[in-house]
């Protein structure tokens, strides 16, 4: 996929603007936010298990090396093969290689985030063959001239109903349906053909499990179990962070993944693959293959970041997030958006292509607070901004401004005379309703689209003095 990290503020004061957008993006708070809330309290160890899940993630990335050997072993010794990619292009010539060593004309595909990586899809047309998403929301997109996922669990969440009625009325020459349900059985009617012509089937990896061999599926519409098993040919991709070292860690994982995702305490499919069909089997394909991937994990992984490869893809950090809440996932520029992408986005794409991602943030720590793995993501954002000011990355006038600051802070008589100053310039901006509409020069971006209530007009030391505390 295409790059456009570096575009982030335009693209993010576009969508500010765009009323339909941002009431597509309202459903966020009414379904996924409302529904987790709602799980979670069937539960009475939730935190508990969230400590059992980031052991496991973090378990499986101190010692990753020997989970990958040991998953290739066990893998191998099902009759899989697992081939490693270091690059983006490593993922597409092994697919390629694959479908020709089978004779395949036509391949169907699972969601698959890492292939976004790689524009997968673009290749194999590339390459003459035809390539299919079976994934309802993937679909949508890529009907719609490949447009990209703008969530990682709902990638066509930015679409309204009457969006995709126009579009499957215009790319299926079908009557336009006004009902959801409708949509979906034209949908399924259309793949239905698909599943039973295709030549191999491509996944994504929720997990790849050491101690089996196994990948593991985590889906609600049963297009992954159909594209994995109706075709001859198999192959699941995802990155090498993916690895869990056992089924048990699995069992953890998954009381976290579809509650802190949707909101279910199960996803209606839960797809366990362990090698392709053995003797005297009625169900498997032929042939089964794993690309491992690293494409700029390695480095993550030796880096001050690590702890965002825990991460287990649930999407609630940017369903909480009131940045991504108010411009959606097309304004980050890459495969991932929200806080998890404003850190994975610059560390697989340069920082110096995606410099504004890690300002992306208001560190609220919504984001942190629902993480299931306990990624400290505001923390990491802080260190990403960290590596841009030291490696000058900032443009001068920021970082003149953040030396300023940093110099007056440690002068404490100074510190609290320009803060006497600045709270009342900033009181003198408020509007009749206290409101702060437009703030001028540096300051524009914050009030671009949304207002910001107006200070007091003290300070809290003079505020609090007045009230008789004390302050050193
Ligand atoms: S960072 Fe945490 S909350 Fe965000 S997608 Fe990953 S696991 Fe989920």
């Amino acid at each position: 996929m295409q790059v456009a990290s570096m575009h982030f503020k335009e693209r993010a004061s576009e969508r500010l603007n765009d009323e339909v957008l941002r009431a597509n993006l309202g459903k966020i708070k009414g379904k996924f936010v409302a529904n987790r809330k709602r799980s979670l309290s069937e539960l009475d160890d939730f935190e508990a298990t969230r400590d059992a899940g980031r052991a496991i993630r973090q378990r499986a990335l101190d010692d990753l090396d020997v989970w990958l050997e040991s998953f290739e072993a066990s893998a191998t010794a099902r009759g899989a093969k697992v081939l490693f990619a270091q690059t983006p292009a490593e993922i597409n010539k092994l697919v390629l290689d694959i479908a020709a060593r089978h004779g395949v004309r036509k391949i169907i595909k699972s969601k698959s985030m890492v292939s976004e990586e790689s524009a997968l899809d673009h290749a194999i047309e590339g390459a003459g063959l035809t390539v299919v998403e079976t994934d309802l929301g993937e679909y949508i997109l890529q009907i719609n001239d490949y447009e990209p996922p703008s969530h990682i669990i709902g990638p066509a969440l930015h679409k309204t109903k009457e969006e995709v009625a126009e579009l499957f009325h215009r790319k299926h020459g079908t009557p336009k349906k006004d009902v959801i349900e409708d949509l979906c059985l034209e949908a399924r009617g259309v793949l239905r053909e698909h599943y039973l012509t295709a030549d191999m089937g491509i996944s994504g990896g929720n997990f790849f499990v050491a101690e089996t061999g196994s990948v593991v599926l985590v889906t609600n519409e049963g297009n992954a179990t159909l594209t994995t098993t109706l075709p001859k040919v198999h192959v699941a991709i995802s990155g090498i962070e993916k690895i869990v070292p056992t089924l048990e860690d699995v069992a953890t994982l998954m009381r976290l993944l579809p509650r802190s995702a949707t909101g279910q305490s199960i996803s209606n499919y839960v797809d366990i693959l362990t090698g392709p069909r053995g003797a005297g089997e009625f169900h498997g394909v032929d042939h089964m293959y794993f690309i491992v991937v690293d494409s700029g994990r390695s480095e993550v992984l030796g880096s001050e970041v690590r702890e965002a490869l825990r991460c287990i893809r649930c999407g609630a950090c940017m369903n909480h997030c009131p940045v991504y809440q108010n411009i959606g996932g097309h304004s980050y520029g890459w495969v991932y958006p929200g806080p998890i992408g404003s850190i994975l986005t610059p560390m697989y794409v340069g920082l110096e292509n995606a410099l504004d991602l890690p300002q992306a943030s208001t560190m609220c720590n919504q984001c942190g607070v629902v993480c299931p793995v306990r990624i400290p993501l505001p923390d990491l954002q802080r260190k990403l901004r960290e590596r841009e000011f030291a490696e000058d990355l900032r443009p001068w006038y920021e970082r003149a401004a953040v030396r300023l600051w940093a110099w007056a802070a440690c002068r404490p008589a100074l510190y609290a005379l320009g803060t006497r100053i600045g709270v009342r310039v900033l009181r003198t901006l408020a509007g009749p309703d206290g409101m702060i509409h437009r703030l001028p020069l540096f300051g524009a971006g914050w009030t671009t689209g949304r207002d910001m209530p107006a200070p007091a007009g003290r300070t809290f030391r003079e505020l609090y003095a007045k009230r008789g505390g004390t302050s050193r």
